[in-house]
């Protein structure tokens, strides 16, 4: 029996395309996995061991980011198979060549993702028009410099504190993965009174109960140091940030770092989920369980995708600063509201969420089974 439809349900996938092109040994995959809602925007993953079901299990989580955020958009992921630190000038012809090899999908729009930058999103553009997460030269608004998911986070956590009886001024922020998102993220929290206990990333744990100066930290990482070579507060392990005591925990690293083996060591009120994926389903019970709150990562990371959507109309950043506001600050109290109402995990609150906006849009199609 062919398994070609071995992920299909009532959500997606829309469609699976596979290109080949000999000449060049690029191998790639389109998963468009719904679009009742508009065009899918996902990200272009490059990497060595991608494969189509992980390919399909990002399709589908950027469906219920897009649907929960209230974007006009579905969800769709793509994958190039290679090593994304290949010389730049064979990495442009392989993203040339699959863009131009899906220049007709128009239900997909590009985004960048792990192994694919801004420089990428130009070549995309450059080749079919359908791409985000550009250059400033091209109309883009640079996600990561401004940091759009940071300022999500920041939201998310002014509108989860009020249910863990906590303010923001004081606040004691730890977070895992000082990238990106972890660093705008504290970034965002202690311009408003809140306190960087602890910063992490993969060589190791900053911890200074006494507060970290995070403009001073930042500075470091970006002249490529470590957190680790920063002059004040006590040096540890990578994964001592999972010890620290704080209020704020934030992970903004991998999936997967916390699961049910380690669960047990986080020591705070309120998880704030930047990374996709970060916990297992049984850590996230658990910790639940014992009533500590848990923003998910669909509905607290979504800043960059609201930043990206915005960027694809032409908006300005400030005005996709308001959207990202507004739209997390809803999405929190509403996914949080309904969990303690109904008794339910934030994660299968922001799930039924995500389903009932994507039901509305798909009810409203030619072929509709709801
Ligand atoms: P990044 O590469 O800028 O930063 C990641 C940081 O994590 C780095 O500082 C790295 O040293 C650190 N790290 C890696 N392994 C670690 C470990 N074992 N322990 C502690 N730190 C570790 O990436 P980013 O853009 O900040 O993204 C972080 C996560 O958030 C990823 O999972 C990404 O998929 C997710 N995410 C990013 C965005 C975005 O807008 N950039 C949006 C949504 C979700």
């Amino acid at each position: 029996m062919d398994d070609s439809f071995r992920f299909a349900d009532r959500w997606g996938p829309a469609k699976v395309i596979h290109v080949f092109e000999p000449a060049l040994a690029l191998k790639g995959v389109l998963v468009v996995d719904n679009v009742a809602r508009g065009a899918a925007i996902g990200g272009l993953r490059m990497a060595v061991d991608v494969t189509t079901e992980e390919c399909f299990r990002l399709a589908r989580a950027m469906t219920l980011k897009n649907a929960a955020a209230g974007l006009a958009h579905g969800g769709g992921k793509s994958v190039v198979i290679g090593d994304p630190r290949m010389p730049a000038e064979r990495k442009q012809r392989l993203v040339r060549a699959f863009a131009h090899a899906l220049r007709n999908e128009s239900d997909y729009i590009f985004g960048p993702d792990m192994g694919t930058d801004e420089t990428c999103m130009a070549w995309v553009h450059d080749e079919i028009g359908r791409a985000v997460g550009l250059p400033a030269a091209l109309g883009g608004i640079a996600l990561d410099e401004v940091g759009a998911t940071g300022w999500g986070l920041y939201h998310a956590a002014v509108a989860a504190l009020p249910f863990c009886d906590l303010r923001l001024e004081a606040a004691r922020v730890a977070v895992q993965g000082f990238g990106a998102v972890g660093r705008h993220a504290a970034r965002f929290l202690c311009e408003k009174g809140a306190v960087l206990v602890a910063a992490s990333d993969s060589a190791g744990t900053l911890v200074n109960p006494g507060g970290i100066d995070v403009a001073a930290l930042i500075r470091d990482k970006q002249a490529g140091r470590s957190v680790l070579e920063h002059a004040h507060g006590e040096k540890r392990a990578a994964d001592a940030v999972l010890d620290v005591d704080c209020d704020i925990w934030i992970p903004a690293a991998r999936p997967d770092v916390v699961t049910e083996a380690n669960v047990d060591r986080l020591k705070t009120k309120l998880v704030l989920q930047g990374a996709n994926i970060p916990f297992s389903p049984a850590a996230e019970r658990s910790l639940h369980a014992r009533g500590v709150w848990i923003v998910p990562d669909f509905v607290a990371n979504a800043g960059g995708v609201i930043c990206a959507a915005m960027e694809y109309r032409g908006a300005t950043q400030a005005a996709a600063f308001d959207a990202i506001a507004e739209r997390i600050s809803d999405n929190t109290q509403t996914t949080l509201g309904r969990a303690k109402a109904e008794r339910m995990t934030p994660r299968d609150a922001a799930f039924a969420m995500a389903v009932e906006r994507l039901q509305g849009a798909m009810a409203t199609r030619r072929f509709s089974i709801f």
